[in-house]
């Protein structure tokens, strides 16, 4: 199996990129923010507990969202691996996420692959993203901005442990969106 942490400042396109990867890999993706945003279309207890977070551009806690990560890791599956979104995004959760995988898959997470974007650039995205994707999060700078600072308060960390495995690579994530993937590919093609 690959199984792979995508991990990047919202608006860093990991959502983008994780298309492009799960259909080159045959990877599975997992997004925690696809995860509660599902939730919370269907009016469950868990949505409703993770958008009283996600309005104030804060992170869920953690023990909530390892608990859904694991219920879905469970899930059967054909694909050769997994592309982690949006997870681990604090130190707690990077500890959880080993600990999941070699229980669950009896397997290890092979890379980080981190998509590095400057903060203006980040806001404007979101900002503009936020004219049609209808996520409440996107639609004001004051939140938008304070999903940066939790970013950097509780996930920048997250970088710093992989580094310490040696399993953290940065990739430019301004440019291209084919280019961009092209540098992630080669990445993946390296631990293959
Ligand atoms: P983006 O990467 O664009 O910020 P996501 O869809 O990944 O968007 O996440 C949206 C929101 O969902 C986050 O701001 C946070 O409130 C919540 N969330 C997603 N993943 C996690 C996580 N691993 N831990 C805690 N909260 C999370």
């Amino acid at each position: 199996m690959i199984n792979i942490v995508l991990f990047g400042p919202p608006g860093s396109g990991k959502g983008t990129q994780a298309q492009n990867l799960i259909e080159k890999f045959n990877l599975k993706q997992i997004s925690t923010g696809d995860l509660f945003r599902h939730n919370i279309k269907n009016e469950t207890e868990l949505g409703t507990l993770a958008k009283s977070y996600m309005d104030k551009g804060e992170l869920v806690p953690d023990q909530v969202t390892i608990d859904m990560l694991v219920d879905e890791l469970k899930k059967p599956t054909q694909a050769a691996g997994f592309i982690f979104d949006g997870f681990p995004r604090t130190a707690k959760q990077t500890e959880a996420l080993e600990t999941i995988v070699q229980d669950v898959l009896g397997d290890k997470i092979d890379l980080c692959l981190a998509l590095v974007v400057e903060d203006e650039t980040l806001v404007g995205r979101l900002l503009k993203r936020g004219e049609t994707s209808g996520r409440s999060d996107d639609a004001d700078e004051g939140i938008i901005r304070n999903r940066i600072k939790e970013y950097y308060a509780k996930t920048a960390e997250v970088a710093e442990l992989y580094k310490q495995q040696g399993k953290y690579v940065e990739v430019n994530g301004v440019g291209e969106i084919s280019e961009i993937s092209e540098k992630l590919y080669a990445e993946i093609e390296k631990i293959k």
